[in-house]
């Protein structure tokens, strides 16, 4: 067993340390306070090869494995949550269409993804239906050679800058959770319209909204997969997904820890540093720990992603443990901060804020803890 990174992953973290201290850490307080998408470095995080690290070169990607694009999304969440989860959620399409769409699909989409040329979304929540996917209402009716799509979606991530969405509907509802499918909805198609940008707590300048579908008619060589397939693929994608939000929570706690560290070895009270208290190291110490327990999680799910083993409790362990250590430490980040961590002069707030999202979204922790619990079981009932 060894607990290092390759020569060539080193490399690749070096790289896009450089590019995350370069372009993404000088403008995060300012996307944080504008709360506008950062097209810019998104577009070129594209030309650099950034948003499909784990893509095969011959869709325009990167060829690197998932390990690879943890690490990426280590470095650029400890510059700015809000860019990693951008670059992640691309990821995240684009695991869609290479597993799930035909030749022709991922010759169209994937590498002007991977370029960062066009940008899409995945929608699958709804109003009434977040953890139980399965409840969605948005329909899809054959109608000769196309389906017609009604219904709205909601929280849905880049939603009003995507050039196109992955959205699930139904298209059998006798048929529950197995007649949910997967279609490819170009922005532009009448009917296909944005609505709402939701205000949020953190993650400023990566939006979600609000999408309606009336009417919308796509042919039916729109589907992504086959008939029956959407919720397949929407949990085999997510399990993924799950991966880079530890990834994403795990860049936090480091940028929580290092400035944590280092005000407590500048701000003097009682004439002696701070970090000479025992009750700061006390949450010194732990969050050290905690985030190097959440690294190795997160490293063992990608590794076993990367071999082809089946990893979705280990993505799930990697993401509930990561998160909920985020949370904490980040909290205390601001204590150690005392008053000055409550405010913007000091990015610990907004590392508060953009943790809170990592215990909600693709499959909040309470459903994470579900399906550690199922995995286990079904293990020990062998
Ligand atoms: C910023 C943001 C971005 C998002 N991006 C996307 C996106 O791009 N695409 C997309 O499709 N969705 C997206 N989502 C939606 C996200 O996946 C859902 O918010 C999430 O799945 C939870 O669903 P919900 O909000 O409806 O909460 P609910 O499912 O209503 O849950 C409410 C509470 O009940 C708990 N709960 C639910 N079921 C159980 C259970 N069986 N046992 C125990 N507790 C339970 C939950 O853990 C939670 O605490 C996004 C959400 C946010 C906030």
């Amino acid at each position: 067993m060894i607990f290092e990174l390759t020569e060539e992953q080193k490399m690749m973290q070096q790289m896009v340390r450089s590019f995350a201290e370069e372009m993404v850490k000088p403008h995060a307080a300012e996307i944080d306070e504008t709360d506008e998408f950062p097209m810019d470095i998104f577009r070129e995080a594209g030309k650099l090869g950034l948003l499909a690290i784990n893509m095969p070169e011959k869709y325009g990607g990167s060829g690197a494995d998932s390990t690879a694009a943890v690490i990426a999304s280590i470095e650029i969440a400890k510059a700015s949550a809000a860019v990693a989860n951008i670059f992640s959620s691309v990821r995240h399409h684009l695991f869609c269409m290479y597993h799930y769409g035909n030749e022709e699909q991922k010759q169209k989409f994937i590498p002007a993804m991977a370029k960062g040329e066009i940008i899409g979304s995945f929608a699958l929540s709804e109003s009434g239906s977040g953890s139980d996917a399965s409840s969605i209402k948005t329909q899809a009716k054959l109608d000769g050679d196309e389906y017609v799509i009604n219904g709205s979606k909601m929280w849905i991530t880049m939603g009003n800058v995507a050039d196109f969405t992955i959205v699930f509907a139904v298209t059998d509802p006798d048929k529950g959770s197995k007649g949910i499918s997967a279609f490819i909805v170009e922005k532009g198609t009448p009917g296909f319209t944005v609505g709402k940008r939701e205000r949020k707590l953190g993650q400023k300048g990566n939006p979600v909204c609000e999408l309606m579908f009336e009417n919308v008619r796509v042919p039916k060589s729109c589907m992504l997969g086959e008939e029956g397939q959407g919720i397949k693929i929407a949990l085999h994608s997510l399990d993924s997904g799950r991966i880079e939000v530890a990834a994403l929570a795990v860049g936090l706690m480091q940028a929580a820890l290092e400035e944590s560290v280092n005000y407590a070895e500048n701000r003097k009270q009682f004439g002696q540093k701070i970090s000479s208290f025992q009750l700061i190291q006390a949450m010194i110490s732990e969050m050290a720990t905690d985030l190097d327990a959440a690294t190795l999680l997160t490293y063992r799910a990608a590794y076993l992603k990367d071999q082809g083993k089946k990893f979705t409790r280990e993505a799930s362990m990697a993401k509930w443990f990561a998160t909920e250590a985020v949370m904490k430490h980040t909290t205390n980040a601001i204590q150690i901060h005392g008053g000055y961590g409550y405010c913007k002069d000091y990015n610990v707030e907004r590392y508060f804020r953009d943790a809170k999202l990592t215990q909600i979204f693709e499959g909040t922790n309470q459903i994470q803890q579900i399906v550690i619990s199922r995995e286990v079981l079904k293990q020990w009932a062998k």
